[in-house]
């Protein structure tokens, strides 16, 4: 979003002349109103409250007639009655407990309101869920919900009772707000819509009263919206304060990205959404977002979502046509649909609604900010999709922002409810077709087979489609399918239930034409291969007729077993990356452990090379009870041997950890926090200017991560710049910001003393782990030889699921992986292990970094140099080296180190096994690129990857490699076993 503030338009002249027609554009309205269609007859004009909304907006044409007044009730107080201000007053914006205060006086006020507590988020704050209809729809909200459930999964009705419960059922329309905590205007806005449904007799409004359900959620993000409040507010309380104009934490997590954890359901946001979805199936989800001008309607460019019903999308065109017809024809510019975004990925909250056969939608209206009123200039013209584009340059209120926002909404709900039954009729079929699937369309199933090596994060991932509402169900025997044979216990994802479709959507794979218009995000998500679980999608419907059972709790068993008579030596955990493990290892650092440096076997059974061995002799206590506790808390068995086994053993030191934050953006590496946070992996969090000022940190720290950062290497260098401090701390003015990290000045980032630092962590004996974008920062710096990047420009590899291969299964990195795993990985970096150069570095000193010199011919011809023999010296060189021997003098080039890097992890070779989900063009730059690699410096380590292992908590599968790394930082020289050591 561009924001112009534009201090010569507020001269003292064009104050007066904004004044004066200031009060021209209320009298025009104030006329226009006696006759206005939309005001009930009977019913009083709250005269105060509508001078404001025509006072707060800029201009006529951002007005329409469902806003431009607001209806009086007797006893039900308004924003401005109980907040002190109108929705959308100029220069306020409201807590998100204001705004709840207020939610509460409505519904105390009017028995057509009602208010739900709607879980707590990270930081203790609470979400509310808003009801909304006539006085008898609320009184009967059980049986309207029972309604909607009963549709929502046909399954135990007849197509008879249908058709009744259609005629009797209300449809719901529910509104989100305030999930972006940039995007100012929806919980004010929200609050007078909420108001106006509740109170206004005009038919427009009864009409949606009387035929439908609405639900408000005036604050989805309501840490984010608190602490942005903060800083646009103390901002104006005191000029001074130079605090940044966005908050740079939102939740307590992550910030824009909160709204694409639907396949995760990791933050508590999304957990509400879900679980608030599930208990009442409205069959619309609208969520509120700011951006373009003035008003942008979803539905997207395509490629739509592929596993979607038709009906879904179809819908979604429906609504945004209305809308945007019924504002347009009221002279509203600039509201229009289509471009913007794709409408593929299922990542986003609203797939709570697209992914359960009801709609999501979402607005993009021009920004509200901080609450002040600014000129602020469009560039989007005219096209075909928007014949009627936003003005060039306006004056833009955040009145302005409410009016359009809740005038489209309300078209949008009057559509719902004047066609209730369609639509209601369109949900219930798109839940039969559903159900249907199974035999239609297919697949039948997903098998997860009994005998993944993974039970841990098998269980996982199921229990993420239960959240969804997916039914999980379990085989009672063994059966065949296809002339494979499946055990007794393995789990079954049945197609023909009602959530069918995201169930479908989470573990297919996506094909993404790279020629399709740009994606607006992700384009393959695969959870399978992300979750390191073996999947097996099947089309033989015969799979249904396996005797199963419906699972509620899904868990691992676990504890202890002999495995040897006698006496027990030790117990051995079988290391098969499943995530539980890292939390009972760094849980339980009191215990010593080692590991096997390689495979072995006692009796029959293999152990993979990084079992786990903790030897009774070193371990006090009653070792026995505590590892059958622990084996029955994460699910692994511990296995008693009457000897040591005969591998290598090397000792594992849990480690001193730091996770390292910029003061630019945290969004990113707030992903790894929640990884490290569910396996409860401790570590401190500390921020870049933590490392420039401390020369010491190998005395604190063993391990630090850097999570994924943006911008390049220099970027984390410089940080943020400004002529003044800019603090992010708690004070009167600020009680909400500055709990996650807090600084009196966060300008500045690491410096090139903090390079040296960690250069100095590392060579003693530190290891410092990067992930993504981060990894620029030890090549450009050295602290990585070995390893470039490489530039890949034709590539095109949006971020998506590609298959990597284990190279270097004697790597600690790498213990408990198969051969390969589905990996998340985004456009860049793309490391090469070769002596190469960063490519603007060369260039800055006059290289050609990438192809041949220009010159004549095509691309891959040899360069001929004018005026002079093709094979200039290569006589000369024969007849030295016929006479002296073949040896050449060794190439010394600039910048060529000898090779310290190790790659564990790389991507597929070949360029046809490379893609798992998503879309690849030119994976020709990408096909044997190292993943992970592991550089030693001095005493230390530096371990890149070029994937992103911890991403939006979707890719649980590659979270051992960075646990590994982190319990073997002592262990990493491993490559072949060594001595033996005796038993
Ligand atoms: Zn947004």
């Amino acid at each position: 979003m561009i924001m112009q503030t534009s201090s010569h338009y507020f001269s003292k002249t064009s104050l007066y002349l904004k004044a004066f027609s200031r009060l021209l554009l209320i009298s025009c309205i104030l006329v226009f109103l006696g006759i206005n269609p939309c005001t009930a007859q009977n019913q009083k004009i709250d005269e105060e409250y509508t001078k404001k909304i025509l006072e707060f907006t800029t201009d006529a044409h951002f007005l329409t007639k469902y806003v431009n007044y607001l209806p009086s009730a007797e006893g039900v107080p308004t924003p401005l009655d109980v907040l002190g201000h109108i929705a959308g007053a100029a220069d306020v914006l409201s807590y998100s407990h204001e705004v709840h205060k207020y939610m509460r006086a409505l519904a105390d006020a009017s028995p057509r309101v009602k208010v739900f507590p709607g879980g707590t988020s990270e930081e203790g704050r609470e979400m509310i869920l808003v009801v909304i209809s006539d006085e008898d729809t609320i009184q009967n909200l059980g049986k309207y919900k029972e309604i909607n459930a009963k549709l929502a999964d046909p399954r135990n009705i007849s197509e008879e009772e249908a058709k009744r419960l259609i005629r009797e059922a209300k449809p719901m329309y529910w509104a989100t707000g305030a999930m972006h905590s940039g995007e100012t205007g929806s919980p004010e806005m929200l609050m007078e819509l909420a108001y106006r449904v509740a109170v206004d007799e005009s038919d427009f409004i009864r009409a949606i009263r009387n035929n439908a359900i609405i639900m408000i959620t005036p604050v989805l993000e309501v840490d984010g919206r608190d602490k942005q409040v903060d800083v646009a507010m103390a901002n104006r309380k005191d000029p001074d304060s130079n605090l940044p104009r966005r908050a740079l934490y939102w939740g307590k997590y992550v910030a824009h990205d909160n709204n694409r954890d639907n396949l995760a359901l990791s933050l508590e946001l999304s957990k509400h959404i879900m679980r608030t979805f599930l208990e009442y199936h409205p069959q619309v989800m609208h969520d509120l977002h700011e951006s373009g001008p003035h008003l942008y309607i979803s539905t997207g460019t395509g490629p739509y979502n592929a596993w979607l019903d038709p009906i879904v999308i179809d819908e979604w065109h429906q609504f945004a046509y209305q809308e945007v017809n019924d504002l347009t024809r009221q002279g509203v510019p600039g509201v229009w649909t289509h471009q913007f975004y794709d409408g593929w990925a299922p990542n986003y909250a609203f797939y709570a609604a697209n992914g359960h056969n009801a709609i999501g939608r979402f607005y993009e209206t021009q920004g509200a900010g901080d609450g002040s009123t600014r000129v602020v200039s469009n560039r989007d013209d005219r096209a075909w999709y928007r014949p009627n584009p936003p003005l060039r340059r306006t004056l833009w209120s955040i009145r302005n922002n409410v009016n359009l926002q809740q005038s489209g909404l309300l078209v949008g709900m009057n559509y719902l409810a004047a066609n209730k039954e369609r639509f209601m009729e369109n949900f219930y079929l798109k839940s039969k077709r559903s159900l249907a699937k199974a035999r239609t369309e297919g697949p039948a199933a997903y098998i997860f087979p009994q005998d993944d090596p993974r039970p841990g994060q098998v269980s996982r991932l199921l229990k993420l489609l239960q959240w969804q509402g997916v039914e999980v169900h379990k085989a009672e025997k063994a059966f065949t399918v296809k002339k494979t044979e499946y055990p007794k216990g393995s789990y079954i994802i049945r197609m023909d239930q009602p959530y069918s479709r995201m169930a479908d959507m989470m573990l297919d794979r996506q094909y993404f034409n790279t020629s399709d218009p740009r994606p607006y995000d992700d384009v393959g998500w695969t959870l399978g291969p992300l979750y390191n679980v073996n999947t097996v999608r099947v089309e033989d419907i015969e799979v249904l007729s396996v005797p199963m059972s419906l699972m509620k709790d899904i868990t691992v068993p676990g504890g202890t077993e002999n495995l040897e008579r006698g006496s027990a030596k030790a117990f051995l955990i079988n290391h098969n990356a499943d995530n539980p493990l890292a939390t009972f290892v760094f849980k339980h650092n009191n215990l010593k452990m080692h590991a096997a440096a390689e495979s072995f076997k006692v009796k029959d059974m293999t152990f993979n090379a990084g079992t786990f061995i903790i030897k009774t002799d070193e371990n006090s206590g009653d070792l026995k009870s505590v590892l059958d506790e622990a084996g029955k808390k994460f699910g692994f068995t511990a296995y008693a041997v009457a000897s040591l086994p005969k591998a290598d053993i090397l000792e594992i030191d849990v480690p001193r950890v730091a996770l390292v934050h910029t003061w630019q953006s945290t969004q990113d590496e707030g992903w790894v926090r929640i990884a490290l946070d569910e396996l409860e992996i401790p570590y401190d969090y500390i921020s870049v200017h933590d490392i420039r000022d401390n020369p010491r940190l190998r005395d604190k720290y063993d391990v630090i991560l850097f999570g994924p950062a943006r911008g390049n290497a220099l970027n984390l260098v410089d940080g943020l710049s400004g002529d003044k401090p800019i603090p992010w701390k708690k004070t009167e003015l600020t009680p909400n910001i500055g709990c996650q990290a807090s600084t009196d000045d966060m300008r500045g980032g690491l410096e090139l003393e903090g390079i040296l630092h960690l250069r100095d962590f590392i060579k003693d004996g530190g290891l410092f782990l990067t992930f993504a974008g981060s990894s620029s920062l030890p090549i450009h710096f050295g602290l990585a030889q070995g390893i470039s990047i490489k530039d890949t420009q034709d590539m095109w590899a949006r971020g998506g699921v590609f298959k990597a291969e284990v190279v270097d299964k004697t790597s600690p990195i790498a213990y408990g992986y198969g051969k390969e795993l589905g990996v998340y990985f985004n456009s860049s970096p793309v490391f090469s292990a070769g002596r190469g150069f960063d490519r603007r570095f060369f260039m800055m000193m006059g290289g050609v970094a990438r192809g041949r010199a220009s010159g004549r011919g095509g691309p891959d011809d040899p360069d001929i140099v004018q005026a002079r023999p093709r094979d200039m010296g290569q006589k000369t060189i024969e007849e030295f080296q016929k006479s002296r021997g073949a040896e050449e003098e060794p190439q010394r080039r600039f910048g060529a180190q000898p090779s310290q890097s190790r790659t564990i992890l790389r991507f597929a070779q070949k360029v046809d096994d490379l893609l798992i989900s998503g879309g690849l063009a030119n994976g020709e730059e990408l096909t044997g690129a190292p993943a992970v690699v592991d550089c030693k410096l001095g005493e230390g380590h530096v371990v890149m990857f070029s994937i992103n292992p911890m991403w939006r908590h979707e890719t649980h599968g590659s979270f051992f490699l960075v646990f590994n790394a982190m319990m073997h930082y002592k262990n990493l020289d491993t490559k072949k076993p060594a001595s033996k050591k005796s038993s």
